[in-house]
């Protein structure tokens, strides 16, 4: 009886809580004067590149040597100080005070979106708004911080030419002080700058024709449970709980030789072995075979 009574009382509170979450995203378009509702609309639709914009901000700070902790704080933070110019430019514009903070920077359902959720308070003659505004940024077309987080460029030499990260030792010195056997296989290894999202769906068609051909010459990034969310990204994490993505990253070498499998969240975290899907091909992906199902992909012998 009072287990029955303690999950009633939790179903009515997670009830009461959602009300208040779908009030508090209803009550734009319960605000009555068109055009401060219109001003409202117009600050929630710029949140979309404010976030984006935050976000590349901290992924920045990887690519110029800095080490990450906390990248939902940071991003927060530099959001943050930006609503505080955009506050001044809307009182400047349109007459209004407006105070906002973010509250959250989360991951989504999505790997390629991520959520900002800010409390505004604003008033504007005899108008008043007191609400969350939520807003979904992509991280498409970004860079992947994954690399520059778990090789920190003050200790390693790893760099880019604008669409490829290139290796050169880093990546094997990695994985050799991570005990995995032919690390060598990873000497100027490479993988995509830039997070884009492989039109290739299903995924299990890339062996069809030329389509990892010219998913790899793309640098497409795929949807993945294994691999992490852009935000757990940031601060050097190659798994996650979040529903993540993942990235093939590319040898370059003669040796045919097994080594670990070459999707990104194997080699910066799980780290177990693969073969190389064609033993004489130098650029051969050197993959597991849950891998190789997944995409469609199967080792040549001989
Ligand atoms: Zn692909
Ligand atoms: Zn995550």
């Amino acid at each position: 009886m009072r287990f029955l009574l303690i999950v009633s009382i939790m179903l009515i509170v997670i009830f009461i809580v959602n009300s208040i979450n779908y009030m508090e995203n209803e009550n734009i378009n319960s605000i009555s004067n068109d055009n401060f509702k219109y001003i409202i609309k117009d600050y929630n639709n710029n949140l979309e590149q404010l976030g984006r914009d935050s976000i590349a901000e901290e992924t920045e700070k990887l690519y110029h040597a800095h080490i990450i902790h906390d990248s939902r704080k940071d991003i927060k933070k530099i959001l943050n100080n930006k609503l505080k110019e955009v506050n001044k430019e809307y009182k400047e514009k349109y007459g209004i005070n407006i105070r906002s903070e973010v509250l959250s920077v989360e991951s989504t359902d999505s790997p390629w979106k991520v959520l900002f959720k800010v409390r505004i308070k604003a008033d504007k003659d005899t108008n008043q708004f007191d609400g969350i505004l939520e807003s979904n940024s992509s991280i498409e077309g970004l860079k992947d911080p994954l690399p520059y987080a778990k090789l920190p460029k003050i200790y390693n030499n790893i760099n880019n030419d604008g669409k490829k990260i290139h290796y050169f030792q880093a990546l094997a010195q990695y994985l050799r002080l991570h005990n995995v056997d032919s690390y060598e296989s990873y000497i100027l290894a490479t993988s995509p700058l830039f997070i884009k999202k492989c039109p290739y769906d299903p995924y299990i068609h890339h062996g069809d024709g030329n389509t990892l051909k010219e998913c790899l010459k793309q640098g497409y990034f795929h949807e993945s449970a294994d691999g992490s969310c852009y935000l757990c990204r940031l601060d050097g994490k190659g798994v996650c709980p979040h529903y993540g993505m993942e990235v093939f990253i590319q040898t370059h070498t003669p040796l045919t030789n097994e080594s670990v499998s070459c999707s990104d969240h194997v080699v910066f975290h799980d780290r177990y072995t693969g073969e190389k899907l064609n033993k004489y091909d130098i650029n051969s992906l050197i993959l597991d075979s849950s891998h190789a199902k997944k995409y469609g992909l199967v080792h040549e012998d001989g």
